[in-house]
């Protein structure tokens, strides 16, 4: 398969959780719980908060996040029994968080994924399995937002179904060719 699309993943807008959303979580989580803190000596766990892999010696937060409800809130959307909550990683300090690099987060994805599609009522569309690869991404993501259906996708692991970030759909129409 060739495209023309002109798209790299690095266009697609990967979301860490927002900071004043970060602020409310690490009082009390979506699922009302204090966060549960942990020191990680060795690091590596993946951080929805900046969307990177903790350093060593860390001090995180382990607590449920709501992901769909969090960005039905902004939208206006009702996702009903859509709705889902789960464990998420963060930095336990708002000052030991560097934020995201821009780009799209390929350090995240080790492992295989499923990319979860979303229509504009936060209902599910799809889900397409995707081998730890940048470029696979990228294609699934294109395929994806090609239809006009699709307004929001999940990025979650397979195994667990642990959800690692969302991605919007992007400003500029996405072309696929072939
Ligand atoms: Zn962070």
């Amino acid at each position: 398969m060739t495209t023309t699309t002109t798209e790299t993943v690095t266009d697609f807008d990967a979301r860490p959780i927002d900071p004043a959303v970060l602020a409310e979580l690490r009082l009390a989580d979506d699922a009302g719980r204090a966060p549960e803190a942990q020191h990680h000596a060795e690091g590596g766990a993946p951080l929805r908060c900046c969307l990177r892999r903790a350093e060593p010696g860390a001090d995180l937060l382990l607590l449920s996040y709501a992901p769909l409800r969090r960005w039905a809130a902004e939208t206006g959307a009702d996702p009903g029994p859509y709705e889902e909550l789960g464990p998420v990683f963060v930095h336990a300090r708002a000052e030991d968080c560097p934020g995201a690099e821009p780009g799209y987060p390929v350090a995240m994805h080790r492992g295989d994924r499923v990319l979860r599609a979303y229509d504009r009522d936060g209902r599910i569309l799809r889900g397409v399995p995707v081998q730890p690869d940048a470029e696979l991404h990228r294609e699934v993501l294109c395929a994806l937002f090609s239809d006009p259906e699709v307004a929001l996708v999940h990025v979650r692991a397979v195994e667990f179904g642990c959800f690692f970030h969302e991605v919007r759909r992007p400003v500029r129409a996405v072309r696929v060719g072939r």
